[in-house]
């Protein structure tokens, strides 16, 4: 019997039982390197009750899942969420772990990689394989987004990795696809945690900027908190979400979970429309990959115009409230 290469892995984020999209964009981006690699696709789904979701990481690509399931685990906390992942890493040996850059994965992802003594890439914007070294390339922006460095890790397994949602998109589904289901059991104890859960206090409304179809978008240009409150008018016109540039949330006109870009999110919306943005390098590593963007600004030379579908040049205050208007005219009974 032939041994098989070290498998490239995937941590899944669920939550009340519905797989969040981002553990499926990495799946997808996890087969492709499971394929260049000649090993399997692992899903790694740890919590309580939640067996039921091994035959959606099936029909996204992975071929094994790895289960663990225990009360102590039905809701997220650091310490036994990280013991129970370095456990099955040290005990499988996975050649790569992909975890979501979310607030969970982010602190998780951390804390594995200091159990296991090895090394974290955090919020890569592209992975590929070096077939002849056996290494998983990372690339992400550096030096203030002013370089893309492509690091490896070349003595430690497993190489980890967090990849923010949108980066990859979510791959088709596989109508009865099967797979291989490893139910693993751990010895896990409340008593022996320093944390428990008290009270949930859900946030009244969720930004959710990642997944919004429509962005409407606002930078410096916009010129304060009443120049958000008509971007917010149209977009909910729109059915959309309002995004911001750095500059705007640290000008304290809107909060940072708007915010777009390399310390923001990334996001893809079928339209992005800004206004006021200049469009430096930092503000579009984090929208170039939206569908269609269009941009108005009053400076002909503004950077945004290169990646822009649609330009205008002018003022963004009069072409927003000539939409509005116009929305809404076409909209009345
Ligand atoms: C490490 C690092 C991380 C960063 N991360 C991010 C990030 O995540 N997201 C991000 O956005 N930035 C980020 N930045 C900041 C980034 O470099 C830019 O400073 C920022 O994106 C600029 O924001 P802006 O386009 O709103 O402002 P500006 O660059 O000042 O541009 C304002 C634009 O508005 C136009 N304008 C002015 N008045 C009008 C008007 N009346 N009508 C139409 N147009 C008008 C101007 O012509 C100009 O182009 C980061 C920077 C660093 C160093």
């Amino acid at each position: 019997m032939t041994k098989e290469n070290p498998e490239v892995w995937v941590f899944v984020e669920e939550i009340n039982s519905q797989i969040k999209p981002v553990s499926l964009e990495l799946l997808g981006i996890g087969k492709k390197l499971a394929t260049d690699l000649e090993t399997k696709l692992g899903a790694i789904l740890i919590g309580y009750r939640i067996k039921n979701l091994a035959s959606e990481l099936f029909s996204y690509g992975a071929e094994k899942v790895y289960l663990v399931e225990h009360p102590v685990l039905s809701y997220y906390r650091h310490e036994p969420f990280r013991d129970t992942l370095a456990y099955l890493a040290f005990k499988y040996k996975p050649d790569i772990l992909l975890v979501p850059a979310t607030p969970l994965g982010r602190d998780l992802a951390g804390g594995v990689a200091t159990c296991l003594e090895t090394g974290l890439t955090a919020d890569v914007t592209e992975l590929a394989i070096d077939k002849e070294k056996r290494l998983l390339l990372v690339t992400r922006p550096a030096y203030s987004g002013n370089l893309m460095a492509t690091i490896i890790c070349p003595e430690h397994r497993p190489q980890i990795t967090t990849v923010r949602p949108r980066v990859f998109s979510i791959p088709e589904k596989r109508k009865q696809a099967k797979g291989e289901l490893i139910e693993e059991k751990i010895d896990l104890k409340e008593e022996n945690l320093r944390t428990q859960r008290i009270g949930f206090i859900p946030k009244e409304r969720v930004v959710n900027l990642e997944y919004a179809e429509v962005i409407v978008a606002g930078g410096k240009g916009v010129g304060g908190k009443e120049g958000f409150s008509l971007l917010q008018e149209l977009a909910k016109l729109l059915n959309g979400e309002v995004g911001a540039s750095r500059l705007a949330v640290s000008a304290g006109w809107i909060s940072h979970e708007h915010q777009v870009g390399q310390t923001g999110k990334t996001v893809r919306p079928k339209v992005y429309l800004a206004f006021g943005i200049s469009g430096k390098i930092q503000h579009r590593v984090g929208m170039q990959n939206s569908d269609l963007i269009i941009a108005v600004n009053k400076d002909p030379s503004a950077e945004i115009f290169q990646i822009a579908d649609l330009g205008i040049v002018g003022d963004w205050k009069k072409v927003c409230v000539a939409l509005i208007e116009k929305i809404k005219r076409e909209r009345k009974p």
